[in-house]
C-alpha cells in the first residue's frame, strides 16, 4: 500500500481531495511502474485539485501533471529497475493518474530519463513550469532575440522564475512584469534587472503600435497584457506565449504583425515529442543555475495541496512548490 493524493467527485458533482493508502493494482495500466519521489505544483494542479476544470476525465483522480522517481519495474527496453526519470506533459495528472501518489504507472514513451548534472528533486524544482520556460526561451533563440531587454510577464510565477534566471544567466537583459511589488527583490534575484508594474501593461490597447522596446518576451498571463506588449516588441521580434493567467481573451489588432513582423509562438508543453523532451532537459541543465533554482523552491507535501491549489488559481504563488511524496 501507499499514499496519494486522490481527488472523489460525490453525486452533487462536488469534489473533494483526500490523501488516502491505496495498491498497486489501482494505478492504471502502463508499461513503467515509477516510484515517485517528487511532484510539483502548476496551474492546471490547482484546477484538478479542486474543481477540474474541465480537465479530469474521470473520477476517482490522482492530480499531479509532473514528477520525478526511479523506475521500480519495466517491460519496456528503454527502462530498467533503478532509473532515474522525469515526466511532464501526456495529460498525465488530468486525463491519466498523474504524480500526486508514491507510485505512478505511465507508457514508456511519456518519460525521458533524468539528464546527467540533475537530481529527481532539481527536475522537479524546474517541473513542467521551468520545462515551458526553457521551450519559450528555445522558441525565441530560433527566431532570434532582438537588442533590448526581454521582457518577462507573471515574473514571480513558476514560469516567470525559470525563464528570468535562465534568460539572465544566457547574458540578456530581463525585465520582468509583477503584479506583487513585494515580489520584486526576488524578481531582481533570479537576475531581472528590471521590474515593470502590472498596470503599466494591464491596460486596454489604445494604439496598436507603441514604441518599441523589448528584444523579445516570455509571456505567462495573455489577455489585455498580450495584446499591449505586442505594441512594443522590436521589429522582427517574437512573443513566446505559454499561459493565460490573466485571461484567455485576445483583445489585440494584427498591426503588430504586419507593420513590424512580431512574431507570436504558442508553445506546449503536453505534446512534445520525445527528442524535444531531450534537448530541453539537456539545455535546463545546462543553462539553468542551480543556486538559483533553490531560490525558487517552496516544499510541501500530499497534504497541503489542495490549500496550494487554491493559491495558484488566485495568483498567490511564488516561484515554484516541490512536493516530496514520500514526506
Ligand atoms: P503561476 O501561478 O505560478 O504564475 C502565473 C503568474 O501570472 C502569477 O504569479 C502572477 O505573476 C501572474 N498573474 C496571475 N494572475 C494574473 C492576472 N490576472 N493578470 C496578470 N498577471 C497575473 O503559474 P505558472 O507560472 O505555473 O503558469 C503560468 C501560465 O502558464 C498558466 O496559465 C499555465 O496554465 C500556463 N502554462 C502553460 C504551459 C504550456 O505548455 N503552454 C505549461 C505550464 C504552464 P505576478 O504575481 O508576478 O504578477
Amino acid at each position: 500500500m501507499f499514499n496519494a493524493l486522490v481527488v472523489e467527485k460525490d453525486d452533487d458533482g462536488k469534489t473533494s481531495a483526500s490523501v488516502q493508502q491505496i495498491g498497486l493494482d489501482r494505478l492504471p495500466e502502463g508499461d513503467v511502474t515509477i516510484a515517485v519521489e517528487y511532484s510539483t505544483v502548476n496551474y492546471k494542479d490547482g484546477l484538478c485539485v479542486g474543481t477540474g476544470g474541465g480537465l479530469v476525465r474521470n473520477y476517482p483522480h490522482v492530480p499531479g501533471i509532473d514528477f520525478a522517481g526511479t523506475v521500480e519495474t519495466s517491460d519496456d527496453p528503454r527502462y530498467k529497475t533503478g532509473d532515474k526519470v522525469v515526466l511532464t506533459g501526456w495529460r498525465v495528472g488530468e486525463a491519466y493518474w498523474g504524480g500526486y501518489s508514491q507510485k505512478a504507472r505511465v507508457k514508456a514513451d511519456w518519460l525521458v530519463p533524468l539528464p546527467d548534472g540533475l537530481d529527481t528533486r532539481q527536475a522537479m524544482a524546474v517541473g513542467t513550469a521551468g520545462f515551458t520556460a526553457m521551450l519559450a526561451v528555445m522558441a525565441l533563440e530560433d527566431h532570434g532575440i532582438k537588442d533590448g531587454p526581454v521582457l518577462v510577464t507573471g515574473a514571480a510565477g513558476g514560469v516567470g522564475s525559470v525563464a528570468t534566471a535562465i534568460l539572465a544567466n544566457l547574458g540578456h537583459e530581463v525585465a520582468g512584469v509583477t503584479g506583487r511589488p513585494e515580489t520584486a527583490n526576488y524578481i531582481k534575484s533570479l537576475g531581472a534587472s528590471q521590474i515593470v508594474a502590472r498596470e503599466e501593461l494591464n491596460e486596454t490597447v489604445k494604439r496598436p503600435l507603441e514604441a518599441e522596446i523589448w528584444g523579445g518576451c516570455v509571456d505567462a498571463v495573455g489577455g489585455e497584457m498580450l495584446a499591449r506588449l505586442l505594441g512594443q516588441i522590436k521589429y522582427g521580434g517574437s512573443v513566446a506565449a505559454v499561459g493565460l493567467a490573466g485571461g484567455a481573451g485576445l483583445p489585440a489588432t494584427v498591426i503588430p504583425f504586419l507593420l513590424r513582423g512580431v512574431n507570436l509562438l504558442g508553445i506546449d508543453s503536453v505534446m512534445q515529442p520525445y527528442d524535444s523532451r531531450v534537448r530541453a532537459w539537456a539545455r535546463i541543465a545546462k543553462d539553468l543555475p542551480m543556486n538559483k533554482l533553490d531560490a525558487m523552491v517552496q516544499p510541501a507535501v500530499l497534504s497541503d495541496l489542495p490549500q496550494i491549489g487554491d493559491d495558484i488559481l488566485k495568483g498567490q504563488v511564488k516561484g515554484r512548490v516541490v512536493v516530496d511524496v514520500n514526506a
